[in-house]
């Protein structure tokens, strides 16, 4: 058998285990300490954002972020439906109610026309949307000043999901410091890795500031236990954030390589007029943390994802929207059937930062000899 070709794997440097042994020395083993801190300090300099709070995972960012926003029970929440689960459930966490937005043809993300169509109707039904959270997905900055615009005119507050979008940037701005609240991941398959982990960022320290609060289960100041709030185990501990430094040393990197990956597969792919890439508007910079294909038809998607499988060369479809999701049945949704169609006919291929010469022709060999069949 082939050594397997993973579609994002952890790349690690060895510097991460600079800061984990510092972490050891000192007895810092806690969720805080000095990598915390400058973990955090390295996320707001890298970005630009004023200030930021390390937690457990993206999808506790995003949990918290929506507190900060007193998303409460019934709420209705605008979000983009082509996106991971994680990005949905903390709405249900709170016991809110997503309401799921289709995305535009450029960007694969969050359509603008489709989020104001979406506001307009769930205003005329009587209530005023409280958040919007938008995706910035495979690394693809959204159309923020469209976004943006809309969400200022309507006064509704935005949490970017920059899980997948550490890196990107829009007209030289860093995705995650556009809206009130920007949440980055660092978990396992991610452009950057703390094992498992997350950020969330804002402009508004207050934010930042009250997260970290709720993060260490809500502790008022007294020399006892005193809680006057709900409370969460959220915090990201000194020995993760040790990994996390080492890894920003290197983001700039990661991204110049995963770059790299996308050029490779456009370059090699080109001849086939039945494959198409996400190209970037004018302006974007994609961190191109997976590089997607679109091909012509489900069914050769499928061909040159099963020939990759028997080669031991792991690739995926895209994310099936939200709502068309079991979970996610029956919650409003403002769909044209974009998304449906990219989960029907796009595959993401390997795109880690690690991956070889030999690896991304090995992938594309197997690609075009699926591609050069008569079917
Ligand atoms: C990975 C991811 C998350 C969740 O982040 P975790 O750190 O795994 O909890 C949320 N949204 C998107 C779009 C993601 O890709």
């Amino acid at each position: 058998m082939n050594q397997k070709i993973w579609l994002s794997s952890p790349h690690l440097t060895g510097e991460e285990q600079k800061y984990v042994k510092e972490a050891f020395d000192t007895n810092w083993v806690a969720p805080l300490g000095p990598n915390v801190n400058g973990l955090e300090a390295d996320i707001c300099k890298y970005t630009g954002v004023a200030a930021c709070s390390a937690l457990i995972s993206g999808t506790a960012a995003i949990h918290l972020g929506l507190i900060m926003l007193d998303v409460q029970s019934g709420d209705e929440v605008l979000v983009s439906s082509f996106t991971f689960s994680a990005t949905v459930n903390p709405i249900r966490y709170q016991n809110a109610i997503p309401i799921l937005i289709d995305s535009e043809k450029d960007t694969w993300n969050m359509s603008p026309a489709l989020l104001e169509t979406a506001i307009k109707d769930r205003i005329s039904k009587g209530k005023k949307p409280k958040a919007i959270i938008l995706v910035h997905l495979y690394g693809m900055p959204s159309k923020m000043d469209e976004i943006m615009a809309i969400a200022s005119q309507y006064k509704i507050p935005v949490i970017e999901d920059a899980a997948e979008a550490i890196g990107a940037k829009y007209y030289g701005k860093a995705m995650g410091t556009f809206g009130e609240l920007g949440v980055f991941s660092f978990n396992g398959n991610k452009i950057i890795t703390t094992s498992g982990g997350g950020a969330l960022v804002s402009n508004n320290p207050d934010f930042c500031k009250q997260a970290t609060f709720l993060a260490t289960q809500a502790r008022d100041d007294a020399p006892h236990y005193q809680h006057s709030q709900i409370g969460y185990n959220y915090r990201m501990s000194n020995i993760v954030a040790g990994i996390g430094r080492g890894q920003m040393e290197v983001l700039d990197d990661r991204v110049a390589a995963r770059r790299q990956n996308f050029e490779f597969y456009k370059n090699e792919l080109a001849e086939f007029s039945n494959i198409s890439f996400v190209e970037e508007p004018e302006g974007f910079f994609a961190n191109r943390w997976l590089t997607t294909i679109l091909t012509d038809s489900y069914e050769t998607r499928e061909r040159i994802r099963l020939a990759l499988d028997k080669e031991n060369i792991e690739s995926r479809p895209l994310w099936k929207p939200m709502h068309l999701q079991p979970v996610f049945e029956g919650f409003p949704s403002y769909v044209d059937g974009t998304s449906e169609d990219l989960f029907q006919r796009g595959l993401c291929l390997p795109s880690g930062s690690n991956l070889s010469e030999k690896d991304l022709a090995r992938v594309v060999e197997e690609i075009k000899e699926v591609l050069r069949l008569k079917f």
